[in-house]
């Protein structure tokens, strides 16, 4: 579904050029669960706004449901991303939140309706839909965030340390909800984290990246227990 093509990221300009991301590639399978780890500044961010458009990539290519999108504006990806900070519209209430992006498509309104009715049902917010972001807790607005992107049915799925800002528990409330989104929708989803139980449980494969080259792919068993080089097996902490 998607096809992450000889990926080359630099910024600045002349000598100052910084080489973020050198040559990446990655094949993520329809509806597969694929996580994105590695430490601060290795640019998982970058490639996740490369795969969205918000940022164009220096060399390579983009494939999405087989067309290359390079080139291509973010809202024609038919891609959603959720953030690490929720960015709801503050004066909106949770129902025109999640319905914005239907509305700014011209879905008629009943269809809009039913839609938003399904997503916050899923997500357990219904009580919620009239209410400001302002009147809600931090893992109320990162449900209607998700709700918001989910209501899109978008092709893809990039979703940014989206539960880094929540407490512990609602962190593990919140990952069993992704997990359980995952798989009854089926989208498929890039999934950047710093957590390794995130990691090790929500993925079908991890990519593990260092400095902006990518260190091994593979399952969570195999990064476990087959760990490509020392740096992969301190990261993920595998028992050497
Ligand atoms: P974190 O885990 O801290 O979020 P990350 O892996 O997401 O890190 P990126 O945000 O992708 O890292 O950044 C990768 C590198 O690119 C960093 O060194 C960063 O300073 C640099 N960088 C990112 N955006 C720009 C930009 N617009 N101009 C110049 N350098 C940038
Ligand atoms: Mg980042």
């Amino acid at each position: 579904a998607l096809d992450i093509r000889g990926v080359r990221k630099c910024f600045g300009k002349g000598e100052h050029t910084v080489e973020v991301l050198k040559k990446i590639d990655i094949d993520v399978a329809p509806g597969e669960f694929l996580i994105l780890v590695g430490p601060s500044g290795c640019g998982k961010s970058t490639l996740l706004n490369i795969i969205a458009g918000l940022e164009e990539p220096t060399e390579g290519a983009i494939h999405l449901g087989g067309r290359n999108v390079i080139g291509v504006p973010p809202a024609q990806r038919d891609i959603a991303m959720v953030f690490q900070s929720y960015a709801l519209y503050p004066t909106m209430n949770v129902a025109d939140n999640i319905g914005f992006a239907l509305e700014m498509r011209k879905v008629p309104k009943a269809e809009r309706q039913r839609r938003i009715q399904e997503v916050a049902a899923m997500l357990q917010i219904t009580h919620l839909l009239d209410r400001r972001p302002s009147q809600l807790s931090g893992g109320q607005r990162q449900r209607v965030a998700m709700g918001r992107a989910l209501a899109r049915e978008p092709q893809l799925f990039l979703f940014d340390e989206p539960l880094s800002n929540l407490d512990a528990k609602l962190r593990v409330e919140m990952r069993a909800e992704i997990k359980r989104l995952h798989q009854a929708s089926g989208i498929t989803s890039v999934y950047v984290t710093h957590d390794q139980i995130e990691a090790m449980t929500l993925g079908s494969r991890i990519a593990v990246m260092k400095d902006g080259v990518l260190q091994q792919l593979g399952t969570p068993d195999d990064i476990y227990n087959r760990p490509a080089n020392t740096y992969v097996a301190t990261f993920i902490g595998s028992p050497t």
